[in-house]
């Protein structure tokens, strides 16, 4: 009866008007992420949407 899965994501933070897009460190492209001005990310890795990087960047605030 008791479900197993615990582990949610809340998928729309209610700070979320804060949000700024992370930008490229290597291109200056905005990374399809955004992060509120308090957020700390570590071992998170996006890739560059920029034609001409394509790099996976680490994401680290
Ligand atoms: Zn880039």
């Amino acid at each position: 009866m008791s479900p197993c899965k615990t582990a949610t994501k809340p998928l729309r933070p209610a700070s979320g008007a804060d949000r700024a897009p992370v930008l490229c460190p290597l291109c200056g492209r905005p990374l399809p992420v955004w992060a509120i001005p308090e957020a700390s990310a570590r071992g998170i890795w996006v890739k560059c949407k920029n034609p001409s990087c394509r790099k996976e960047i680490e994401i680290k605030l």
